[in-house]
This record gives structure tokens, C-alpha cells and sequence, in this order.
């Protein structure tokens, strides 16, 4: 049965990314009825930060993903959280060691620096393994006896991972295919540290082992993790999980990472909700900026995946159907916040009026004004189709509710010295229509145009500016009806004045 995992370090704010491979695993799990769980890696303790795990968990939820196996919840394999779990990862340690796997290592950080800095100055990187070690300095490979000495001295240890000496492991990756790893370019990993914590590889192994982990779903800059990970499964007598690495998710421009700063330097957001930094200042997320969580969950999706068509629109649903890690690509995907931009435009158009309007109602309150709620309703249907945030429609759809204080300077050139005259004529014209729809006052006023032989961008572009302040908006004769019949008026007088 398919069983996937997310496993964040709480050590800062879910970037986008991290986001990007919680999905694919969701949407993996759903594709196949199988299990997402999620596994909180905290066993760094110098890199907790506070309101991390919180914000992980609000973060998933809010986008509809949320892992059906987590802390405190359905916890079948529990604890979930890898700091709970400390007495379990000793033994493990203990067992590769008795199995020839593993063994202690007491070098002082001087002595790994020593090391580093000769190689350095032969232009060599210094790779800490089994096999340099017994070239190197045969000092640093001891007897089992001196080994047990040190130890019940209280000398500071740490248990090592006993890479295999030449040989090439062919290993298989389910975006990437085959790729070939040379054993001797590997360094002996840090498995247990004296603290009695273990690292990184040890915990996620021995745990993805324990929660019958089927497939490990992870971005690509775990891949050079692969070949230890997968010789500790072979150390252990274990069946290994297939793995599957995602591509980078690339900046918007250029050819890097995309990361934190670039969100804050280009003022879009990286992170799913807002993340208050440690010096006060905020990083701003998707959920505040206006993003609705099935615009994120689709162009998420698409940040290395589609399905073979050009279609560009799914529902998560959908995405649930058809997501296939085989059509996952390879190559980085690139980040793009306009066009994230056009998927939140998308989706608000399917959101109905009414529940635009609820959302928008604070908005025009905190404006001073106010309007009825089913006139809301009409205004939001007119302006929807230009605007992708909610947060638009006040700028879109202001000369709703109040008249114009400025008229824009390029649109005033419409604005010839016939027109107060003619203005005026229209006021007379609006003055005798008793029913103020948009329907019975276009037929009106266009009929006294044709009759009168006047040109209708005499009239229309300068009434447009005197009801609006700028040649933009929806059909005009609809602004009329909603504004009414005596602000209709007072607005064309005030232009003319
Ligand atoms: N704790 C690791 C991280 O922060 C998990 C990597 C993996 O999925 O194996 O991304």
C-alpha cells in the first residue's frame, strides 16, 4: 500500500517550496488511496524555532491538504514528532555498529580542520571516510579497546556511517531514472552525536522505515542524500522505499534558487501565510495577500508537473485524478508571479457575487461609505472580470461610491469647449426620466443624440469623466442606474463648474 510522507524541520516559516512537496505527496497518496502522513524532523535542536510546527499545520489546512496521520492526530505509528522519539534511534545506532556498519569517531574540530585546510592547499576537497582515513593518519583508525576506553572516559563521540570502500551503486529514481554513485567521493556521515540525538539521516531512515514508508516524494537538494540513504537500508537488511526527487523551483529571473529574499526583494510572497520575522518585520504569504488556497494548490501543481495537454486549470479533485510522478520533469521549474497572479484572477471569477461582496463589504466600510447589500452584489458582478484580488475592487469600482475628486489629466483632452454646453443639455435630458434603469435611460439619451445629430463620443467620453474621473469602468448607463439619478446629476454639475 502506498504510504508517503512530509518531513519538515520546524526551523523557520514553510517556504513555497516545501509546500510544493507536501502536495505532490498528498496527491500521490490520493491517486493511489493511499496514506499521507506528515513526520515533524526536529532532532536539531540549535535550529527549533518557535510557531514553526504551527504554522506547517495552519499552512496545509487552510490549502486543503492537511496529512491524515500527523501529531496528534490518527498517530497509528506515533509519535510523530522525531524529538518524542529519541530513545528509540540509539539502538539503531548501536546495531550498525555491531554489524561492521558503523563506528565511533572522537576527532576534535581542530583535527577535522587540520585535515580540511591541508587538502585544501593541495587543491582537494577533504573527504572524511573509511577509506582516507586509513591512508591519512592511521591514528585516527583505533582498536576497539582504546574505542572503549575513550568512551567510558567521557571523551566526545560521535557514531559514524562506514561507507563501503570502491564501489559504484546504481541507484533508481523514479523522476530521474538511473544514476551511478561512486562510493569512495562519499563522506562517512555523522549518524549519532554525543548528545545522544540523532542526525538527520539516522532519524528519517529508521523512521521511514518504522512507519512503513512506501515512497519518499522530497525536493532535489536531497538527492545527493540518496546514496547513503539507501546503503543504511541495506545495512539494516531493510527494503528501501522508492524515491522520487522533485525539481528546483527557480527564480523568476536568472537562473537560481528561488528563495526567501527574492519574494521580499520583488514584493511577491514565497510563503503560504504571513511569517512574522524575529526582528518584527513581516515576510507576507499567500493567504493575506488575497490568494484563494485553490489558486495556490493549482499553480503549485504546475511548478514541475502537468498532464500532457495544455490545460492549465484544476481543481484539486482533478489534480487528485491525474497527478502521474512519472510526468514529473526534471529540469527546474520556474517561478512566476504574474502568473500566479492570473490563476488567483481565474478563480475568482468562479467565486459567486455574493460571497465577493461579504469579503468586499469591510472594505468599503472601512471607507467611510456604504451601500446596500444587493447593490454590492451588482457592483462586484461588474468589476470582477479586471480584478485578481479581492483587494482590487475598491481602486476598480471607487466612483461607485463616491464622486471623483481629480479627473485624469490624459482623458480631460476629450473635454472640448462644446461640452459644458452639451453636458448641460444632458442634465435636462436625465432631469425627465422618471424610470432611472440602465436600459430606459441608454434608450433615452441615445435617442436624443440621433435626433439632435450628435456624435456619441461627444457625449459618452466626457460624461464617463465627469460620473468616473477617468475614461474606465464598466457600461456606463449601469454606473448611472446604480449611482442614481440625482448623483448622476450632481457629479455631471460639479464637472461642468
Ligand atoms: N527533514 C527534511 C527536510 O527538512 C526531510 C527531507 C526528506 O524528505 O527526507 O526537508
Amino acid at each position: 500500500p502506498v504510504r508517503v510522507r512530509f518531513a519538515p524541520s520546524p526551523t523557520g516559516p514553510l517556504h513555497i517550496g516545501g509546500v510544493r512537496t507536501a502536495l505532490f505527496n498528498y496527491l500521490f497518496a490520493k491517486k493511489h488511496n493511499g496514506v499521507f502522513y506528515l513526520r515533524i524532523e526536529d532532532t536539531d535542536q540549535n535550529r527549533f524555532v518557535p510557531g514553526a510546527e504551527a504554522y506547517i499545520f495552519e499552512a496545509l489546512e487552510w490549502l486543503g491538504i492537511a496529512p491524515s496521520e500527523t501529531v496528534g492526530k490518527n498517530e497509528k505509528f506515533g509519535p510523530y514528532r522525531q524529538s518524542e522519539r529519541k530513545h528509540l534511534y540509539k539502538q539503531y545506532a548501536d546495531e550498525l555498529i555491531e554489524k561492521g556498519w558503523a563506528y565511533y569517531a572522537f576527532d576534535t574540530a581542530e583535527a577535522l580542520d587540520f585535515h580540511r585546510k591541508q587538502h585544501e592547499e593541495q587543491g582537494k576537497t577533504f573527504i572524511y571516510n573509511w577509506h582516507n582515513r586509513e591512508k591519512l593518519d592511521t591514528s585516527l583508525v583505533i582498536s576497539k579497546e582504546e574505542t572503549e576506553k575513550r568512551i567510558a572516559n567521557g571523551e566526545a563521540f560521535v557514531i559514524r556511517f562506514k561507507t563501503p570502500v570502491n564501489e559504484t551503486l546504481h541507484l533508481k529514481d523514479i523522476i530521474r531514472g538511473d544514476i551511478k554513485f561512486e562510493t569512495n567521493l562519499l563522506d562517512d556521515k555523522v549518524l549519532f552525536k554525543s548528545d545522544g540525538m540523532p542526525t538527520y539521516h539516522l532519524a528519517n531512515i529508521v523512521d521511514d522505515h518504522l512507519m512503513e514508508t512506501s515512497h519518499v516524494i522530497r525536493g532535489e537538494e536531497w538527492l545527493p542524500s540518496l546514496p547513503l540513504h539507501s546503503l543504511l537500508y541495506k545495512a539494516f537488511g531493510w527494503e528501501a522505499p522508492e524515491f522520487a526527487h522533485l525539481p528546483l523551483i527557480l527564480k523568476p529571473i536568472g537562473n537560481g534558487k528561488l528563495s526567501k529574499r527574492d519574494g521580499d526583494k520583488m514584493g511577491f510572497p514565497v510563503f503560504p501565510l504571513d511569517w512574522k520575522n524575529e526582528d518584527g518585520t513581516i515576510s507576507s504569504g499567500y493567504r493575506e495577500k488575497g490568494f484563494f488556497p485553490e489558486a495556490v494548490v493549482n499553480f503549485l501543481a504546475l511548478l514541475g508537473w502537468n498532464d500532457g495537454t495544455d490545460q492549465e486549470l484544476f481543481s484539486l479533485e482533478e489534480l487528485c485524478e491525474k497527478f502521474d510522478l512519472n510526468r514529473v520533469h526534471k529540469a527546474g521549474a520556474k517561478f512566476d508571479p504574474e502568473k500566479n497572479k492570473w490563476f488567483n484572477h481565474q478563480y475568482l471569477q468562479k467565486q459567486n457575487d455574493e460571497e465577493l461582496a461579504k469579503a468586499f463589504a469591510p472594505i468599503v466600510y472601512e471607507k467611510g461609505t456604504d451601500v446596500d447589500y444587493t447593490s454590492l452584489v451588482k457592483i462586484v458582478s461588474s468589476i470582477k472580470e479586471r480584478a485578481n484580488f479581492v483587494s482590487d475592487f475598491w481602486e476598480l469600482s471607487d466612483y461607485f461610491f463616491v464622486a471623483p475628486t481629480s479627473y485624469d489629466e490624459k482623458a480631460a483632452k476629450n473635454w472640448k469647449e462644446e461640452t459644458p454646453n452639451l453636458m448641460q443639455q444632458v442634465i435636462s435630458v436625465l432631469e425627465n426620466i422618471g424610470d432611472f434603469t440602465s436600459v430606459n435611460v441608454e434608450t433615452i439619451v441615445k435617442d436624443w443624440m440621433t435626433k439632435n445629430e450628435i456624435g456619441m463620443g461627444k457625449v459618452m467620453q466626457p460624461l464617463r469623466l465627469s460620473l468616473v474621473g477617468a475614461l474606465k469602468g464598466p457600461h456606463l448607463f449601469d454606473i448611472i442606474e446604480m449611482i442614481g439619478k440625482d448623483e448622476t446629476i450632481k457629479r455631471i454639475e460639479k464637472a461642468i463648474a
